[in-house]
């Protein structure tokens, strides 16, 4: 983990660049499908059926959020996340991801895409080490090449 205070601090601006104009692929666990389930009122199988599709990566399928037509994330409405407080975990832990935090020049460079990276408060150990397992423990939902008819 870098020592630099810098790759430490993060505020978000609220730029929304993470949630829009580009696939993003934010992959989901069960748990991940199962918050969204209930913060939306829903079954989890029409959380996946309605909002998402399954990404071919490395010989399986991964879950991932459907993006609209404009390549907005699917829950990208009226300025904001609306469903924020059930937003998945790849969304609230960024960018305390692994390969962002831990390689060279990770931080670096994705505060080319992140104006939020290296502003505002210095984050804590602790705080680090939270995210980074947060993600780690979030394992996608995956299935076989060919399964199933949802391929958006
Ligand atoms: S790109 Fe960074 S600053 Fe902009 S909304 Fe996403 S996390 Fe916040
Ligand atoms: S779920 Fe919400 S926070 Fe995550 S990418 Fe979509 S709009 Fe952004």
């Amino acid at each position: 983990m870098g020592n630099n205070g810098e790759q430490r601090r993060f505020f978000c601006t609220q730029c929304s660049r993470c949630c829009r104009f580009e696939e993003g692929y934010v992959f989901l666990s069960s748990s991940d499908v199962e918050r969204l389930a209930q913060h939306l009122g829903i079954l989890p199988g029409a959380v996946i059926d309605e909002y998402c599709r399954w990404v071919p990566m490395g010989g399986v399928q991964q879950l991932s959020l459907q993006e609209q037509v404009n390549r907005d994330c699917v829950f990208w409405q009226d300025g904001g996340c609306s469903v924020y407080e059930g937003r998945p975990v790849q969304c609230r832990t960024y960018p305390f991801w692994q390969h962002i935090v831990e390689e060279a020049g990770g931080w670096e460079r994705e505060a080319a895409s992140c104006p939020g990276i290296g502003v505002g408060p210095r984050r804590s150990d602790r705080f680090l080490r939270k995210n980074l397992r947060a993600r780690a423990r979030n394992i996608p939902l995956v299935r076989a090449n060919g399964s199933g008819e949802n391929n958006r």
